[in-house]
């Protein structure tokens, strides 16, 4: 199939866009080890559980992608370039030498990582979710302000500063190996100021206004000086934090 000309949405000229583009990328399926053996997902509708209604439980094909919006410079240059870092940063070996980790109960501390890249990338899929029209995305819906902020900071390789788009990391230790099969929907909440992505075994938690989050788990994010701090939770306290943040 022929590529289309279009506007790219993250460079803005006017280029031949990719059919496809991943919004979720392949390797948070694929190496999250959240593919079954007929290449399918299962997913599980957050949003809808904590909205009182019941899970549904569907089934999608290869995860999210979309075509015609993003040309292959913005795909393939700079926002694989975030996704390299970060998949070796989740799921690699190679940068073993190079990062410091630190176990505590209910918490790890990664220290030496590259905030920029980190950041960036999941700022990219928070990004790209907000201009899919994909129904899977539906709840990520961001001031168009806010969004050309992040157009352009992605774009440029610009994270900002530690207050600026903070994201709140935490690790799914629940022991229950079936629930890390399920990528969440996305949910929106507090008027468009946090976001909530569920990936297999790691949640990320968007807060435009830090004002919003309890203090007590403030401290769970990333740092300009190098350091992520990754919250610990079991299956049970996943789902406390999900309806004290959303109930
Ligand atoms: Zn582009």
């Amino acid at each position: 199939m022929a590529m289309k000309t279009g506007i790219c949405k993250l460079c803005l000229q006017e280029k031949q866009l990719l059919n496809k583009s991943h919004i979720i990328p392949d390797f948070m399926y694929r190496d999250g080890k959240i593919y079954h053996d007929d290449h399918t997902v299962h997913k599980i509708d957050f949003g809808k559980s904590l909205k009182g209604k019941v899970a549904r439980r569907g089934r999608q094909n290869s995860g999210e992608y979309e075509g015609g919006i993003l040309c292959k410079e913005c795909d393939g240059g700079i926002i694989k370039n975030y996704e390299d870092y970060t998949k070796l940063f989740l799921y690699g070996k190679q940068l073993s030498n190079q990062l410091m980790y630190q176990f505590s109960p209910g918490q790890v501390t990664v220290q030496n990582v590259d905030y920029a890249k980190i950041k960036l990338f999941f700022l990219s899929i928070l990004w790209r979710a907000s201009v899919s029209s994909r129904p899977f995305f539906k709840e990520i819906k961001i001031d168009e302000n806010v969004r050309e902020e992040l157009r352009e900071m992605i774009l440029n390789g610009n994270p900002k500063g530690n207050e600026d788009f903070t994201m709140l990391f935490m690790l799914d230790a629940g022991d229950n190996p079936n629930l890390k099969q399920y990528i969440g929907q996305p949910v929106g909440s507090d008027n468009g100021r946090s976001f909530l992505f569920t990936y297999p075994g790691l949640i990320v938690y968007y807060v435009f206004d830090i004002d919003i989050v309890p203090k007590q788990i403030l401290n769970f994010r990333i740092y300009d000086t190098g350091e992520i701090r990754l919250m610990k939770l079991s299956g049970r306290q996943i789902w406390d934090l999900f309806k004290y943040l959303f109930g």
